[in-house]
């Protein structure tokens, strides 16, 4: 299970009603039909569309490669031609890889930037370029990366960081209700968001790295990798990063990769670039930074993040 759909995590207990809970937004009584256009379909986005869906709202998707839009155009989904058609609604809602292809869709050929719909950013991007967002939209703009992998998605379990105008996340509760189990609002500057997800997702890598070191302590020692893990997740690593990273790391589950290393390199220099800006020196970045790349050049481009495990294996000389 990922770490953030976890039913044992304090973040998504004690919310009365339909189990989800969204601090600090009011519930969502107003519209719920809402006209979302939602651009880029992966792993994240194909299921975010589904569940928008389901959830009754209007929803046309676009996407750069023709095809993976099938299963939601036949669940009832429109599908645009261009960025700027699925940008004709009430919001839009991007999920795509990198500051790259945002870039590309809101001001290339087509783009979104001048189009009527409010832009929702789920990609995880640098904080840089959500600033720029929010000035090209003239503060249309909100912010609102995930914590959650493909099966929290799916699951409509995503926690929501969220940051914009207080009038734009209001008008996004039904959205993230029906994407997510949270939302942290975190106030109206939107690149504030990205910041949070960033730092969220290198702590998930430095955990992911000590549980690996550990483990190749432990097994070199002579102590299997699951006793270690069923010890230290039975006492004070109780945490769902520890428990669910760690279980990959036993049951060596590092593909088919569930977050690709590429993706996972790409937000640990987005951290790099936000620090040196800020200058704020992250030591243990540079090695988790390094063991990705090690994984991606020693397993390929399709191995999951948590596949960091094998460089430090491979560094203790444990094939
Ligand atoms: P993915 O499966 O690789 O999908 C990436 C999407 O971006 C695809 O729709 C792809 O279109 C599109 N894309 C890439 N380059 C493009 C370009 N230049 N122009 C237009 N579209 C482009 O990735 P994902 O796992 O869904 O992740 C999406 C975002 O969510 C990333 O920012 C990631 O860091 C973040 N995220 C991922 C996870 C996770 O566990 N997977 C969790 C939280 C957040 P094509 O179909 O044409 O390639």
């Amino acid at each position: 299970m990922d770490p953030f759909t976890a039913e044992l995590s304090p973040l998504g207990k004690g919310f009365p009603g339909n189990g989800r809970r969204h601090a600090g937004l009011a519930p969502s009584e107003e519209k719920k039909n809402m006209k979302v256009g939602f651009i880029g379909l992966g792993q994240m986005g194909r299921a975010m569309a589904g569940n928008l869906v389901k959830a009754g709202h209007e929803v046309t998707v676009w996407n750069r490669s023709p095809g993976r839009d099938e299963a939601l155009v036949a669940a009832g989904a429109k599908r645009a031609a261009t960025p700027a058609e699925a940008a004709q609604g009430d919001v839009v809602m991007t999920m795509l890889a990198d500051d790259k292809a945002v870039e590309g869709v809101v001001f290339g050929e087509n783009g979104i930037a001048d189009a009527p719909a409010l832009h929702v950013g789920h990609s995880t991007i640098s904080p840089a370029l959500a600033d720029r967002l929010t000035q090209a939209h003239g503060g249309a703009y909100v912010s609102a990366p995930v914590f959650g992998r493909p099966p929290a998605a799916e699951a409509a379990k995503l926690f929501v960081a969220a940051a914009g105008p207080e009038e734009h996340l209001q008008r996004c509760a039904p959205l993230f209700e029906a994407i997510g189990q949270r939302v942290f609002p975190l106030g109206d500057k939107p690149s504030a968001a990205n910041v949070v997800k960033i730092s969220g997702n290198f702590m998930i890598m430095a955990a992911v790295e000590s549980l690996a070191e550990a483990m190749a302590l432990a097994e070199k020692s002579g102590v299997e990798r699951a006793q270690l893990l069923e010890v230290l997740t039975g006492t004070i690593f109780g945490a769902p990063v520890y428990a669910n990273y760690g279980a990959m790391l036993v049951e060596d589950r590092f593909k088919p990769a569930g977050f690709a290393a590429p993706l996972g390199l790409k937000d640990m220099t987005l951290v790099a670039d936000a620090a040196a800006k800020a200058r704020v020196p992250m030591p243990v970045l540079g090695v988790v930074r390094d063991h990705l790349l090690d994984a991606i050049a020693n397993e390929g481009e399709d191995v999951d993040w948590a596949g960091v495990a094998l460089a430090v294996r491979r560094g203790a000389g444990i094939r």
